[in-house]
């Protein structure tokens, strides 16, 4: 019998609606266990560990990334796999955090919310946790898990984590994978696309937990009108350490001399300038345009297909994985570790 964690960190799905006020609370265990009782009817053996307190997912911060590390690590030879209910809105950064913090994950973290409350009447909160439940406990054939990677399930699809972004506030549909297909379809059946799940290479290399993060990153959006002052405001961040840098189309930015000065100054100084493109779809390809070569010039890494939450997230991770080893991490950053980015 297959033995699934469910860890409860809040979000929508967790929440009950107070008949009185009206207001979104997060419900108690038992509640949340009483409007999904399906959840213990398979043919498996379903646990929770709820976190306290639950909390809506904007208060996410990178120590909850860490527990919820911990509690898979912790619990890893006990559970055939783990599904997190997480809130939708920073879903994107936390499961693309955990899968740079557990390297030689070999079971399945499928993270999951909802749109609506549990206690909701149209809720979907039932179906991508059971949907959610069944995937962590697929095996292949060989008896293998089916998709020993962290995902996110939600509405109909199955998608590597660190290539999501959110990308609905309304419909139930609220996840995208821009530039990587769905890992798996769900309606009548589930449907694996096999080919495109990565597998490791040996199931006996032990799980390595990467839990500390360095916050020292930001995110610079560039804007037609944006001035040099705030370019160099945002570079200027006391222990500055990392850079989204948001461009435009395949990575282009404008060819004001100020900007390539702003920038060359700050990888002289050994800040890491990542280019990602604003665009949701596509790639970066600084080889394309002359706006573009000044940033490969000014030392600018390129981010290629990457999301912002994958980018960020995997800074975040190896900058304090590897503190004060910059090629280390430059390297690192330039290429896929857990299939975050099509490289090429
Ligand atoms: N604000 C909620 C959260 O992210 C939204 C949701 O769960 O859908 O926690």
């Amino acid at each position: 019998m297959k033995r699934i964690l469910v860890l409860l960190t809040g979000g929508t799905i967790t929440m009950v609606r107070n008949h009185k006020s009206g207001a979104l609370r997060p419900a108690d265990v038992d509640t949340f266990k009483a409007f999904v009782p399906e959840m213990f009817a398979g043919d498996m053996e379903v646990e929770m560990l709820p976190f306290t307190p639950l909390i809506d997912s904007s208060d996410i911060s990178p120590a909850n990334w860490a527990k919820m590390a911990n509690a898979i690590a912790d619990n890893y030879n006990r559970y055939d796999g783990f599904v997190v209910l997480h809130g939708t809105d920073t879903m994107s950064y936390s499961a693309s955090a955990l899968s740079f913090m557990l390297e030689n994950i070999a079971k399945p973290v499928v993270f999951t919310g909802s749109q609506l409350p549990v206690g909701v009447l149209r809720s979907d909160a039932k179906e991508n946790l059971l949907a959610a439940i069944e995937i962590a406990a697929a095996t292949s054939p060989d008896g293998k898990p089916m998709v020993p990677e962290v995902t996110i399930c939600f509405e109909d699809s199955l998608f590597r984590a660190n290539r999501t972004t959110k990308k609905n506030a309304e419909r139930f549909e609220a996840f995208d994978s821009y530039n990587y297909p769905a890992l798996a379809k769900i309606g009548i059946h589930i449907q694996f696309r096999t080919s495109l799940i990565r597998y490791p290479k040996s199931y006996h290399e032990p799980l390595f937990l990467h839990t500390p993060t360095s916050t020292d990153v930001a995110i610079l959006k560039l804007f037609p009108g944006i001035n040099e002052a705030v370019v160099r405001a945002v570079l200027a961040t006391p222990h500055l350490q990392g850079v989204v840098l948001e461009t435009y189309g395949s990575g282009n930015a404008p060819s004001a001399h100020w900007l390539y000065q702003a920038l060359r100054q700050a990888t002289d100084s050994g800040i890491l300038i990542v280019n990602k493109t604003q665009c949701s779809t596509g790639s970066v390809d600084m080889g394309q345009y002359e706006v573009a070569r000044n940033l490969l010039k000014a030392g600018v890494i390129s981010g290629y297909d990457i999301t912002t939450e994958a980018l960020l997230t995997k800074m975040m991770v190896l900058l304090a994985q590897f503190p004060g080893d910059l090629e280390r991490v430059r390297h690192l950053l330039s290429r896929s570790i857990c299939g975050e980015m099509t490289v090429g």
